[in-house]
């Protein structure tokens, strides 16, 4: 199915949700759970010819087809830049409109990518189990499509189910939340996500570092090897932003920077607390003076930037201006 092994803990919770009933599923929680792999994984098994109860049987036409991400009863509902990054299709026209420099991939999900959906929804099913929609994130639908999808939703056409996965459950309309059944994603305990990064060929010391900076989060660990924030990289960073050094950000785009600054002011409050830093090693933490309040500013700072990060007017610049800010922070003297 895919090249990424299934993760225990992912198996585990696919096994009871398929035990269950339910034609519309919300599956939720913090980024970096596997939200998306479970989704995906429920889709596979509810859409395979031959299904167990640990789930799709990884070798049927049907498997086989979402495998090559061209199976006729899966609709998958993304922004476009997810769907490129996760390497789904996008129609034909959609694809034509990008190549043809008339606009950029959608970092929400589109209205016109709804509207076929819900004609989706309406049509017969080609391999005669049914047919399935996934959509991630779902917080990415605008007020328009996610009524589009409630009213397919209260109304389903018969063979459809629906699942939904979400990092962001707060920001749905509370309409889409109370026509599905909830399942809130699990937390692995320390020692699976580490044997999973292990089994990734992740070694030992590096894992262990990778799901600290990742707040615990395997699958955010995974990918952030991927976007090159190394340990060594990710141990350096509170320093080199008390020296001011934007070019220690230079990979990142300005959505990872500000959520490694973010890692970073919620470590220092917790110091500041008198408590243990959860994504550095106390160690790694300059010695700063910053008051909490200042911490508190900052870390408001950080949402606003957060906001206007996936339009950035220039992405150089902004990383500039956050290594400048940060260096503020980390020099006061209290
Ligand atoms: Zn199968």
């Amino acid at each position: 199915m895919s090249s990424t092994p299934q993760a225990p803990w992912i198996a585990q919770q696919l096994q009871h949700l398929l035990a269950q009933r339910g034609h519309a599923w919300l599956l939720q929680g913090p980024s970096g759970l596997g939200q998306y792999e479970l989704a995906l994984a429920m889709a596979s098994a509810w859409l395979c010819e031959s299904p167990s109860t640990q789930g799709a049987c990884g070798q049927c036409p049907s498997c086989h087809a979402i495998a090559v991400r061209t199976h006729a009863d899966l609709a998958v509902l993304m922004p476009e830049t997810q769907m490129l990054a996760l390497g789904w299709p996008l129609t034909e026209k959609a694809q034509a409109e990008i190549d043809d420099k008339k606009r950029k991939p959608s970092k929400d999900i589109r209205v016109e990518a709804m509207r076929e959906v819900v004609e989706f929804a309406q049509r017969t099913d080609a391999r005669g189990r049914g047919k399935v929609v996934l959509v991630y994130p779902a917080e990415r639908m605008n007020a328009i499509s996610a009524n589009a999808l409630l009213k397919t939703l209260e109304e389903p056409p018969g063979d459809v189910r629906f699942v939904l996965a979400t990092e962001a459950a707060h920001q749905l309309l509370p309409t889409i939340r109370s026509r599905c059944q909830s399942h809130t994603m699990a937390w692995p305990d320390t020692h699976a996500a580490l044997a999973w990064l292990a089994g990734q060929g992740m070694d030992d010391a590096a894992a262990q570092a990778l799901l600290r900076s990742a707040g615990g989060r395997p699958s955010d660990a995974l990918r952030q090897t991927d976007s090159g924030q190394h340990p060594a990289w990710w141990a350096a960073l509170p320093k080199a932003m008390q020296q001011g050094d934007a070019a220690h950000l230079a990979d990142l785009t300005p959505a990872q920077a500000i959520d490694a600054l973010q890692k970073l002011c919620h470590d220092l409050m917790l110091r500041q607390a008198g408590a243990e830093p959860r994504f550095f090693m106390a160690s790694q933490l300059p010695a700063c003076g910053a008051s909490v309040m200042a911490l508190t500013d900052w870390f408001k700072r950080l949402m606003q930037a957060a906001r206007t990060a996936e339009h950035p007017f220039n992405a150089g610049l902004m990383l500039e201006a956050l290594a400048n800010d940060a260096q503020q922070v980390l020099l006061a003297r209290g």
